[in-house]
């Protein structure tokens, strides 16, 4: 029941969701429990029946400083008294400027050129398209393949879905369907220099440069193709091998962004500027979808002297001002500075209290890095079963596969972060 008296959730509901809703991932009229949220604010998530679970998720990378953010709110209703919408084409506005203006300062040099998109699935296939066109103009149409590492996780469209990783993925649904795409191993888990990984894309691209027209991956940390962790000095010898065979570089920073594993970019890590880069997620603050595909002008004019004459991508919602305006009070909020410290005091406290972990018979590994902690199983796990235990201990954290993790708001206070993790090491004990 709300404050006003009116009841915010009942059966009726309950039954219109499991019988007519799809969830992500899931089958119609499923056992599956999904539990009904009413309200959220700060870390945490308001159930229908009253109580209250800390929310480990951010609702995947997304809500970076919490729900209900009182600067966020100001933000939007300023933008929702003047225009909720208005197209692209032909017109701009500006929210879409300021937060234009704000992503150039956030990037690195020469990456200041920017395509926005309504989802972080979009922006990597706008992403793909541009590096296409870009081969094309360049008088390479037989560069039509894409190179990536595997354990890669790049969004459900279809060109995306190519380039996820092929035994996770979705590639066996859609065989004959989906582009074919070239995979390299992915370099192992924190190992300084993975020699073979190395010498894979080396031969690779020695191999196979005249078809690929770039490189894509998830700089240092891949998210939800399997939370794996690698060491930022690959990124070196990719940056090279790209340059060298002209292959364009794409970084999809769409989890990574915003101050999640420490550093603004996770290419901070490295050092190393990509020709194209997609932002998502936690752009948006976790109030509205929105993502960016931004490159520099040098492609950009290369992109533009093509047949087409022009990049061929314009989504509806391009742009949105009410998007803009949240994303933008969200950079402000990060600019405050507050992220860096927030972000590596939960870094100390995740690898404290995780560590424990390792002693336990069911788990292969404990990987920390920023705000993101990951305990990783040696089998996969029930995840209703696992999220029903979760519920029980007031916090909510959704694992896959093998993986239990959490990517906490970045607002999380020392108390309700061991909150999680304590039911973390509940849990999989
Ligand atoms: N790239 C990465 C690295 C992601 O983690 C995701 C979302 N999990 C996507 C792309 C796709 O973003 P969206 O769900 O907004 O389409």
């Amino acid at each position: 029941m709300s404050e006003t008296g009116k009841v915010l959730w009942d059966d009726a509901m309950q039954a219109f969701d499991h019988h007519y809703l799809r969830h992500p991932y899931s089958t119609l009229c499923s056992n599956s429990k999904v539990w009904p949220v009413v309200e959220a604010h700060g870390v945490y998530l308001k159930l229908a029946d009253g109580r209250q679970l800390i929310d480990g998720m951010s609702s995947w990378w997304a809500a970076i400083h919490g729900y209900n953010h009182s600067k966020l709110n100001t933000a939007l209703q300023a933008q929702l008294s003047k225009m909720a919408h208005v197209m692209f084409g032909g017109l701009t506005h500006p929210p879409a400027v300021k937060l234009g203006q704000a992503l150039c300062e956030l990037l690195p040099v020469p990456l200041d050129r920017i395509f926005f998109c309504d989802s972080g699935s979009i922006a990597v296939e706008a992403a793909i398209k541009m590096a296409l066109q870009y081969q094309q103009a360049k008088g390479a149409r037989y560069k039509t393949q894409l190179l990536t590492i595997r354990g890669g996780y790049h969004g459900d469209t279809f060109a995306a879905m190519s380039i996820c990783d092929p035994e996770n993925g979705m590639h066996h649904l859609f065989r004959g369907i989906l582009p074919e795409q070239i995979f390299v191993p992915a370099p192992r888990y924190r190992e300084r220099e993975d020699q073979d990984a190395l010498n894979a894309l080396a031969q690779t691209l020695e191999q196979h440069a005249d078809k690929i027209a770039a490189m894509i991956l998830e700089p240092v940390v891949q998210g939800a193709g399997g939370m794996h962790i690698y060491h930022p000095s690959y990124l070196h010898y990719v940056r090279k091998l790209c340059n060298q065979y002209d292959v364009l570089l794409i970084f999809d920073e769409i989890a990574t962004g915003f101050g999640r594993t420490g550093t603004l970019f996770a290419l901070e890590h490295a050092d190393v500027v990509p020709d194209i880069i997609c932002v998502g997620k936690a752009l948006g603050a976790g109030y509205l979808t929105i993502a960016a595909t931004v490159t520099s002008e040098a492609i950009s004019r290369i992109v533009d002297s093509g047949e087409a004459g022009a990049f061929m991508h314009g989504p509806t919602y391009m742009a949105n001002p009410l998007a803009c305006a949240v994303a933008s009070a969200n950079i402000d909020l990060l600019k405050q500075d507050q992220w860096q410290r927030q972000v590596s005091a939960i870094e100390q406290q995740l690898k404290a209290e995780l560590e424990i972990c390792n002693q336990y018979q069911l788990v292969r590994e404990v990987r920390v890095i920023g705000a993101i902690g990951i305990v990783e199983l040696h089998n996969t796990v029930d995840v209703h079963t696992l999220c029903d235990a979760f519920v029980e201990r007031g916090v909510w954290i959704r694992p896959f596969r093998n993986l239990v993790y959490i990517m906490p708001p970045y607002i999380i206070t020392t108390d309700e972060l061991s909150s999680l993790t304590r039911a973390i090491c509940e849990v999989v004990q």
